[in-house]
């Protein structure tokens, strides 16, 4: 029941994934425990799914499939009243609180912004040009179907600096995300190598580098968690160059501080995320990665009734600083903010944010992980095991759950497939052509 006097908001969620997505199934869930009349809750994404990006990098090796990982929005949903809407978010108007997209306009009392990040190429057009990022579903399927060229060029060249080439993967990035890339990719051509390209012998052909700025890999976690990823990854045969950039790249070379030239048609690009342009480009205040900065409330200072969550909002940490991108982070903000709204409506006051960290965990395949939830550390098989037990726990749906059993189930027996989704495009030359363009009927 509404309390005497308050007309029924309309909230208006942008962006559908871990925290759009959860702000809005809190927001209905929160309203209805309370006893409250339902908001009209609108919930606006392009895409009508959410990608569980914790198991993206696990397309690579085929351990899991597309489908799998990316539960529809409605699914997650099921009967709870929020207008879902596919489409295309072309302009935000802070002021007036009114949205134009390729359907039409939404106008909300409440405006809630949870449009994440893109790839932060640092404004090079090379890195953009040349490297293949890794945060859609559909970067992960054009990085997959490219390596499986490589093999496939690989496997039938007599041309010794081709098949070096084709077999040397040079990488951007080693932070959490960075590494399970590059494990997961290693774990491929390891596996496939040898079993369906005879000509090719992982061990004695294919060259993994993994480059990192700072100096050590998994920069933000404690000292000891990076050297231990560290020396299992040298074992495994991936040479780490830490205090190094990428400081060019072209058609099958890439540049190391500007003084080394590696042959690679493969620079993977997880080097750092930016805000959404979209967010980045509205009349707010902004940290330097353009999030939107937020108070401990998630309200946009400058404008009543707008909120930001998640990957582009700049949220104090409560130490001074603000807090990382991360879905932990979002998935707590979603349902924090959903919580301030009915206490707002309830006439109660809000709380203050206080995001509460379990840890992280990295899986680094070869049924391996370092992971360190709440302070302790547990490396080697339990950690993987830790590893796959959290992050299927957290899986949105049922469905999900049941399809990454069998996914895993039938990797574990029969081994990756080297089926190509066809996502690649290439030139004249046969080069990848990178694009940013959305996969569209993928399997
Ligand atoms: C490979 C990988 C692995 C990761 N692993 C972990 C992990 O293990 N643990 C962890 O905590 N974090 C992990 N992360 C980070 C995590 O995925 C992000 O922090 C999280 O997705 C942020 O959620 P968000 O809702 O803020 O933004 P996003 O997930 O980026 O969602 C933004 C949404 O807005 C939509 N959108 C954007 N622009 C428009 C527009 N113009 N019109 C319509 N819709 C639009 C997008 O389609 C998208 O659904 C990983 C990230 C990657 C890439």
């Amino acid at each position: 029941m509404a309390p005497p006097g308050r007309k029924k908001e309309k909230v208006l969620i942008l962006g559908a994934s871990f925290a759009g997505l959860y702000a809005a199934k809190f927001l209905h869930d929160e309203a209805c425990k309370v006893g409250l009349e339902l908001p009209e809750i609108t919930l606006i994404d392009r895409k009508n799914y959410v990608l569980f990006t914790a198991f993206l990098p696990e397309i690579l090796s085929n351990q899991v499939s597309p489908y799998t990982i990316m539960p529809s929005v409605r699914h997650v949903l099921g009967n709870r009243q929020v207008d879902f809407r596919q489409e295309e978010i072309q302009n935000v108007d802070l002021e007036q609180r009114l949205v134009r997209t390729d359907r039409g306009v939404h106008r909300a009392d409440r405006l809630v912004l949870a449009l994440g990040a893109v790839t932060n190429y640092f404004g090079r057009e090379d890195f953009a040009r040349y490297g293949f990022p890794y945060k859609t579903m559909a970067d992960a399927i054009r990085l997959r179907d490219h390596v499986l060229s490589c093999l496939e060029r690989a496997n039938i060249s007599n041309d010794q600096a081709e098949r070096r080439r084709l077999l040397t993967f040079v990488q951007a990035g080693a932070g959490c995300c960075g590494m399970e890339v590059m494990t997961e990719l290693r774990e491929l051509v390891h596996r496939v190598a040898g079993r369906f390209y005879r000509n090719i012998d992982a061990a004695r052909d294919a060259r993994f580098v993994l480059v990192e700025g700072m100096e050590r890999v998994l920069p933000t976690l404690e000292p000891e968690v990076s050297l231990a990823a560290e020396e299992k990854l040298r074992k495994r045969g991936i040479a780490i160059r830490t205090r190094t950039l990428v400081t060019g790249a072209g058609p099958g070379w890439v540049e190391l501080n500007h003084e080394e030239q590696i042959e690679s048609e493969t620079l993977i690009w997880v080097a750092g995320i930016k805000a959404n342009p979209l967010v980045a480009a509205l009349p707010a205040g902004h940290d330097r990665l353009g999030r939107v900065v937020v108070d401990e409330y998630f309200r946009v200072p400058e404008y009543e009734g707008v909120y930001a969550i998640g990957d582009c909002a700049a949220c104090p940490d409560g130490q001074g600083g603000t807090l990382a991108a991360t879905a932990q982070v979002a998935v707590q903000q979603g349902p924090a903010l959903a919580r301030n709204l009915v206490a707002e409506w309830l006439g109660r006051s809000p709380k203050p944010f206080r995001f509460r960290y379990r840890g992280d965990l990295v899986s680094i395949g070869s049924l391996d992980a370092v992971c360190c939830p709440f302070g302790w550390n547990v490396f080697g098989l339990s950690g993987w095991l830790l590893f796959k037990y959290v992050y299927f726990s957290k899986l949105p749906t049922v469905q999900s759950k049941v399809r990454i059993l069998g996914d895993w189930l039938a990797n574990f027996l029969t081994g990756p497939s080297i089926a190509m989704l066809e996502a690649v495009r290439t030139d004249a030359s046969g080069l990848a052509v990178p694009s940013e363009e959305r996969l569209i009927g993928i399997v």
